[in-house]
């Protein structure tokens, strides 16, 4: 079941899934009077190391999905791979915002393609490709291109770029011959993400448009507001699209839209994420309501508010390759720049290409925040913006 009254601070909330998300999820949470139960394998989860409980069991542990269920006022994700059954199951006891279908959808990459054609939403030109058979037929238009595995690929896992059809071959073979979808690798001049928040009601607000730079299919920093390679009129548009998605999906909860800009400005849809996003993490200090709180508001079907920028922000990824042999940054040189939030997730091992925590800089001009992000970049020994800015 979705949302349906309004779940009044003090009640218990959960949430599938114990990483950085649920984390932010918990606290704004808990900014708010509600009780937290976070359920996730991990013993050193961020979000099981702050949350009133942490059931520590698999996602489709009956017991635990039990306990679940007995506990919460209702029960959200933080991330889009937590199985589907469990959400299904629990949905059958508790309110579960956003519903197991959705979520169902962002799993896989070509059952999210076609919710972009179906909602009428422009997205790159691609093809299954789920056998050797496959690799023979399809298209030839579509090479150059990325192949992609239809499911559990994260942070730019489960890719590989292809030149021409021995290419393809070669690296459908080295992903396991799972079930993948071919694109053709776009022209890009930027990439940027819209987040939105629909609530039962089907009231959707959402947050300013976020101009985002990856590197190595890892997001390392997001603008706002965007450059101006993103007009206006892009952003309307993006917004415009991404809350149609959310409709077309009846979709409840926090949902991440990532589209391509296209060299000549097209937009076009990249992947969707059923949850706060990366990218969204800067409004937690840019924004009077944050995306986490979106998502609390939306889940507890409390009054959902339309965000408002207060500053203009800079946010940086900080991943464990800034551990270096295992020794943390300097912080208290982060920390003496102004308006420098830093944000850690309260995790051990520094691994690199690890999402350890993120830094936002707010100020009040985009070329302000741009100063100081550039500082602390130079402070971290982050790469500088400036080769982050394609
Ligand atoms: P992930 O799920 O790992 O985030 P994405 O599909 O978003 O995977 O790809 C990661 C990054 O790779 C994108 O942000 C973009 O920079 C680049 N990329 C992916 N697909 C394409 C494409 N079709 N054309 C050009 N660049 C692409
Ligand atoms: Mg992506």
């Amino acid at each position: 079941m979705s949302p349906a009254g309004f779940v009044a601070p003090g009640a218990m909330l959960g949430v599938l899934g114990g990483g950085q998300l649920g984390r932010m999820f918990v606290h704004a949470a808990q900014q708010l009077g509600y009780r937290t139960i976070v359920l996730d394998p991990d013993p050193a989860s961020p979000a099981g190391l702050v949350a009133h409980e942490h059931v520590r069991a698999d996602y489709l542990d009956a017991a635990a999905l039990d306990r679940l269920a007995e506990r919460c006022a209702a029960i959200t994700t933080e991330f889009e791979n937590v199985p589907a059954a469990a959400l299904a199951a629990l949905a059958e006891r508790v309110p579960v915002a956003p519903g197991a279908a959705a979520v169902a959808v962002c799993q896989d990459r070509a059952d999210e393609k076609a919710a972009f054609v179906r909602s009428g939403v422009a997205c790159a030109p691609h093809a299954l490709v789920a056998s050797r058979a496959d690799v023979e037929r399809v298209d030839a238009a579509l090479l150059p291109g990325i192949l992609k595995t239809a499911r559990l690929g994260y942070d730019g896992k489960g890719q590989r770029t292809v030149d021409d059809r021995a290419a393809l071959a070669a690296a459908f073979a080295a992903l396991g011959e799972v079930p993948c979808v071919l694109e053709r690798r776009l022209a890009l001049a930027g990439e940027i993400s819209v987040v939105v928040a629909r609530n039962a009601q089907g009231d959707v607000v959402h947050l300013p448009v976020h101009d985002n730079v990856h590197v190595g299919g890892i997001l390392a920093v997001t603008r706002v507001p965007a450059r101006a390679h993103v007009g206006a009129a892009m952003q309307a548009e993006a917004v415009a699209l991404a809350e149609r998605l959310a409709r077309s999906l009846d979709y409840v909860g926090v949902l991440c839209v990532e589209f391509f800009v296209v060299e000549g400005g097209a937009l076009v849809a990249n992947e969707m994420a059923p949850r706060p996003h990366n990218s969204g993490h800067h409004s937690i200090d840019s924004c009077d309501v944050s995306q986490f709180e979106l998502q609390v508001r939306t889940l507890a079907n409390a009054p959902l508010v339309a965000p408002r920028q207060h500053s203009a922000a800079v946010m940086l990824n900080l991943l464990g390759d800034l551990w270096r042999n295992g020794v943390a940054p300097d912080w208290s040189r982060v920390l003496a720049l102004p308006a420098a939030h830093l944000h850690l997730y309260g995790k051990d091992d520094a691994r690199p290409g690890r999402k350890m925590g993120h830094l936002t800089v707010t100020a009040a001009s985009a070329d302000a925040a741009e100063a100081t992000a550039a500082e602390a970049a130079r402070v971290l020994g982050v790469a500088p913006l400036a080769t982050a800015t394609r």
